[in-house]
């Protein structure tokens, strides 16, 4: 535990955006004001850290943002940061601010960039925020639960054209290398066939569960497909339309692409956002420090940034089955 007391911290965003970001940087400035700290927002993530792009923050500052998806502070990939020079000079630029601790907001990327500077001396909190779902340390995180909805209504509405016309449908979903999004959207739109990077699913797989679906008197199919899945949507697109003859229908494919990401967020991720931005900035007041802020089980857990950076989320690909008996 750290004796010196925090009176001056960095926050940003980091990585893909996720809806949700607004309200845990509101939260993050809010508490950190009322426990006499100053606080600075930096620009474009890690890149702006680099480049020393600090903007003070008060808590008018953060007004009228929790109902806004993206992140104020914007977000950026940052190579440079990726090497010691590069991290060296992130942490020249907060000394030279005098911040004492910098809380990061963002998926997987982030977290190992927020653990390598916590190895330079910093005292670093991360908040567990990403639409993929594929970080460790957090049940579910910031974005996820909106971005599943957006996924959810695209599935809903493709249902009702699909069963109009009697048409099968393939739906790409974002989430990396995690299926966690597909699968649980899949689930809860009924979809016929889900693939995730997590299970094998190849098209003539979905070829033939599609077939036995018709057979057995649906009027539609669904099949969700992560983006990270092994035959990507575009591939079983065109398998279905070289092998149209044999298969006797095709698949129309919808990329949800980064529709997913945009919008406002939902009540959980506000909520969630919230809760993470004020326990971030408590554990720096109770001395704790190079921890993750996530949800597990309910409640709100700091796990330190080694484990998190260390551990592979697993999907409970036991769901993938019972998906297959619901869509009977
Ligand atoms: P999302 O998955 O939602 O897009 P993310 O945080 O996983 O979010 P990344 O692009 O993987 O997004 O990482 C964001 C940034 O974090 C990178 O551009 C880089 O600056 C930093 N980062 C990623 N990996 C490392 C690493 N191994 N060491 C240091 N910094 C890293």
């Amino acid at each position: 535990m750290r004796k010196k007391r925090i009176k001056r911290i960095a926050v940003l965003t980091s990585g893909g955006d996720a809806p949700g970001m607004n309200a845990a940087i509101r939260a993050v400035t809010r508490t950190a004001i009322h426990e006499n700290m100053k606080v600075f927002g930096v620009c474009q993530g890690y890149a702006g850290l680099i480049a020393g792009d600090f903007l003070p923050l008060g808590p008018r500052d953060v007004g009228g943002i929790i109902h806004l998806g993206g992140t104020i502070l914007r977000s950026a990939r940052s190579r440079e940061f990726k090497t010691e020079a590069g991290r060296n000079k992130a942490l020249a630029a907060l000394q030279a601010k005098k911040i004492d601790a910098a809380i990061i907001i963002g998926g997987n990327g982030s977290q190992t960039g927020a653990y390598a500077l916590s190895q330079l001396g910093l005292p670093v909190v991360g908040i567990a925020s990403t639409i993929d779902n594929d970080l460790a340390g957090s049940e579910i995180t910031i974005g996820v639960d909106t971005a599943m909805n957006i996924a959810l209504e695209a599935i809903d509405r493709l249902k009702t054209t699909a069963a109009s016309h009697k048409r099968a449908f393939l739906v790409e979903v974002m989430g990396r290398d995690c299926g966690y999004l597909a699968l649980v959207a899949g689930i809860s739109g009924g979809a016929e066939v889900i693939a995730v990077p997590e299970a094998p699913c190849r098209p003539e797989d979905i070829a033939r569960e599609l077939k036995e679906a018709y057979e057995r008197g649906k009027s539609h199919g669904i099949c969700v497909i992560a983006e990270g899945a092994e035959f990507k949507a575009a591939d079983i697109a065109s398998y279905f339309r070289e092998h149209h003859e044999r298969i006797g229908f095709e698949l129309r494919l919808t990329a949800l692409g980064h529709v997913q990401r945009g919008g406002a967020p939902g009540v959980f991720d506000r909520f969630l956002a919230t809760r993470l931005g004020a326990a971030a900035v408590e554990a720096l007041v109770r001395g704790e420090e190079n921890v993750l802020t996530g949800l597990m089980k309910g409640a709100i857990v700091t796990t330190p940034l080694s484990e998190v950076v260390r551990a592979k989320k697993t999907l409970d690909t036991d769901l993938l089955r019972m998906a297959h008996i619901l869509s009977r």
